[in-house]
This record gives structure tokens, C-alpha cells and sequence, in this order.
């Protein structure tokens, strides 16, 4: 999922639900107490509600100012200052973070649920820190006080991911699964595949082929869409001396998921090619296409694979149809020239490559808002989509390094 530009938001309406919550809480365990203090003073003074209001409309300095205001009102309230430590997180102020969430931990009193609140948002400061094993320790205490914190198991899952933790992270993505109700199915296959196709890539590295396999045929199994699995089980079985089993799990890969036959493509003709058999390619390429009229990749595939072996006037029609088909690759282009070069420049194909490119459309000068990452083709002075003014900078675009060697 795709929801790292949303972190900041989504860490802030975290903090408002747990405040929420927190506050619920507090205000239970005051009037057990006996003693006689208005628990909803600072919440309803005119600081907290400016400093929600501000920390909403990403104006984080004053959301600061006013929150601060508020903790000082009621200097016990602890949602004030869990969120205030969220935000000084956010922001880039860590070892600010740390403080107030640890000054919280250290309050006499807390209920389990605060507890474990304040620990979720120290783990949270320690993970934007980089101090990986404590985040760890402070997730884990999250989930020994409540066992079924979700938002504890993801992000454990996470940082296990980002130190390959394959075990660890499947062995929690399984827990997040029993938790979840069904309308998470698909994604959780999907993830789960990842994940056991990163253990099969560590086995692979480790070379330990069979329990390799053993994991991308469970990827597979997993989820039919996981498609390292079919390239990385394919790179196995060739190792072990099987090249129909390559031959047929990439097969297999072509036809799950079309759209990225070419990572197959690539494999096979490279195997073929050792093979001494390159005309098994040129057969694969053709069946393929014959099949999916909208396919572009396989037809430059073929075409590229005709030019490299001197068949030049075969490889025009197919590179010519991945023209027509996606004008705007850069790779097609380049494909072509060169077997425009190879054809010494034939009048005819020139004139009638610049009437196909004609139709290319390339962005002309890119420019991406600095706020909310919306992306123009041109400078505008105010973003359409989150309507910030004078947002946009130029976007550079790193030049393509494989194709060159490629071709
Ligand atoms: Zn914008």
C-alpha cells in the first residue's frame, strides 16, 4: 500500500482518536479518585481546539504554540501532551519526542490503555530516530500490554521488513490476518506472497535451492499475482540443471499476468540463446503477441532480439506495431534507430517512423507541487489539486542507464 505521503496525516489523526480515547479514560480513573477537577478544562479551552484546528491545516508551529498553551492549563491532561510529542515527531524534533512521551511514562497512575498508548508513540519516536531495537522493544511491550494492537503489528511488521526480518514480519503479517476481517483478504495474499518470496530469495542467496523453491511455490500458492515468485522459481530450477521447469514456470508467468511478460521474456531469451535455439524466442514472441493485440513490450522484445541477430528488415513490422501501440517509450524510439541505422537509413521507413512518432506524446516540462506532489506538465502558479500558490519546482528526470548497453 501506497500510504507513505499520507504518514504525517495519518499519524496525526491517530494521535486525535487516541487522544480521544486517552481522555475517555482520564477522566473515569479522575472521578474514582474523589478529588474534584475539571477534567475537560483544558479541552475546552480555546488553546486545545486552536492547536487541533492548526495541526490540521499543517500550520505546525502554531498547533505548538497553542497546545502548549492548553498543557499549561492543565498541566495533568496526558492527551495534550501525547500529541504534542506526535507533533515535535513529526517535525523532526525527536529527542523533543522522546522526552515528553517518557516524562508520560513516568506518571504514577496510568491505566493500561494509556500505558500502552504513550508506548505507541515512544515507539514511534524511536523508529523516526533510527533507534530500531528500542522501537522494537516499545512495540513489543505495546502488544504484551494488548495483544491484538494493530497498529503495534504493523508497524513491528515494518521495521522487521526494513531489517529483512522476513521470519518475523510474515510471522506478524500472519497475526494481522487472524485479526482482520475478510474484506482484507485479497491485500493480506498479496502481502503475505511478498513476504514469502523475500524469504525464498533469502534461501536462494543462502544457496539453499530446495527450501528456496519451496518458498516460491508457496508464494505462488499464496497469491497467483506474486511475480517475482514465477522469475525467481524459474532462476532456481535452471541452477539445479531444470531448464524445461524454468521454461515452464515462466510460461506460466506470461500467462497470469501479462503486462509483465517481458521480465520472462528477458530469461527466456537469454536461455534459449545458450541453448543454441534462438529461433524458440522468435516462436515464444510471436505466439505471445499473436494472442494480446495491445501488447507493446513483447513486440519490441522481438524486435530488438531480431535486430541484434542481423535480421533487420524482419524486426521493422514489430517494432512499428510497439510504436503504434505506446508511442511515448523512449526504449521504442531507440529501438527503432537502430534498425533504421542497420537498413542504411531507408527513405520510406524514415519518413514513416516521423509520421508515427508524430502522435508521441512526451511531458514537455515537467513540474510536481512541492506539497502534495501533484504533477503538471507545465508551471502553474497556483496547484490544482491542494490549491497551494507558487508550490511547483521543475521535476528532473534521471536519463534511462540500461538501454544504451542494451541495444
Ligand atoms: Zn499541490
Amino acid at each position: 500500500m501506497d500510504w507513505e505521503p499520507y504518514l504525517p496525516l495519518i499519524a496525526a489523526l491517530v494521535a486525535l482518536l487516541v487522544g480521544l480515547a486517552v481522555g475517555k479514560a482520564w477522566e473515569r480513573y479522575k472521578l474514582r479518585d474523589g478529588r474534584w477537577i475539571d477534567r475537560r478544562k483544558a479541552r475546552d479551552s480555546q488553546h486545545y481546539v486552536l492547536g487541533l484546528n492548526f495541526l490540521v491545516s499543517n500550520q505546525i508551529d502554531l498547533a505548538i504554540e497553542e497546545l502548549s498553551r492548553a498543557a499549561r492549563v492543565d498541566a495533568d491532561a496526558l492527551e495534550i501532551h501525547l500529541i504534542l510529542g506526535n507533533v515535535y515527531r513529526e517535525r523532526g524534533q525527536v529527542s523533543r519526542a522522546i522526552q515528553v512521551h517518557q516524562a508520560l511514562l513516568q506518571r504514577p497512575k496510568l491505566t493500561r490503555l494509556e500505558h500502552g498508548y504513550v508506548l505507541l508513540c515512544l515507539g514511534l519516536d524511536f523508529k523516526r530516530g533510527g533507534f530500531v531495537d528500542r522501537a522494537l522493544e516499545a512495540f513489543k511491550e505495546v502488544l504484551r500490554l494488548a495483544p491484538d494492537n494493530q497498529y503495534a503489528l504493523l508497524y513491528l511488521e515494518k521495521l522487521h521488513e526494513e531489517q529483512h526480518q522476513w521470519d518475523e514480519a510474515y510471522r506478524i503479517r500472519r497475526q494481522l490476518v487472524d485479526l482482520s476481517g475478510p474484506d482484507t483478504h485479497a491485500r493480506n495474499q498479496a502481502i503475505l506472497g511478498f513476504l514469502e518470496n523475500a524469504l525464498g530469495a533469502e534461501a536462494q542467496k543462502a544457496e539453499r535451492a530446495d527450501e528456496a523453491a519451496r518458498h516460491f511455490e508457496s508464494a505462488i500458492a499464496t497469491d497467483a499475482s506474486t511475480t517475482p515468485a514465477y522469475l525467481n522459481l524459474g532462476d532456481v530450477r535452471l541452477l539445479a540443471g531444470d531448464a524445461p521447469g524454468a521454461i515452464a514456470v515462466w510460461t506460466e508467468l506470461m500467462e497470469v499476468a501479462p503486462e509483465r511478460a517481458h521480465l520472462a521474456l528477458e530469461r527466456l531469451e537469454r536461455l534459449y540463446a545458450q541453448q543454441g535455439m534462438p529461433q524458440l524466442f522468435e516462436t515464444e514472441c510471436r505466439r505471445f503477441v499473436a494472442s494480446r493485440p495491445q501488447d507493446w513490450r513483447a513486440r519490441l522484445a522481438l524486435g530488438v532480439h531480431l535486430t541484434k541477430r542481423g535480421q533487420a528488415a524482419q524486426a521493422v513490422a514489430p517494432l512499428f506495431e510497439a510504436l503504434e501501440r505506446n508511442p511515448h517509450g523512449l526504449t521504442v524510439h531507440q529501438a527503432i534507430w537502430t534498425v533504421l541505422l542497420q537498413l542504411d537509413l531507408d527513405r520510406a521507413l524514415v519518413q514513416r517512423y516521423i509520421e508515427a512518432a508524430r502522435s508521441a506524446v512526451f511531458f514537455l516540462d515537467p513540474h510536481v507541487c512541492l506539497k502534495c506532489h501533484y504533477r503538471s506538465t507545465e508551471l502553474l502558479w497556483q496547484c490544482p489539486h491542494c490549491h497551494e500558490w507558487n508550490s511547483f519546482v521543475e521535476e528532473r528526470i534521471a536519463a534511462a542507464q540500461q538501454s544504451s548497453s542494451e541495444m
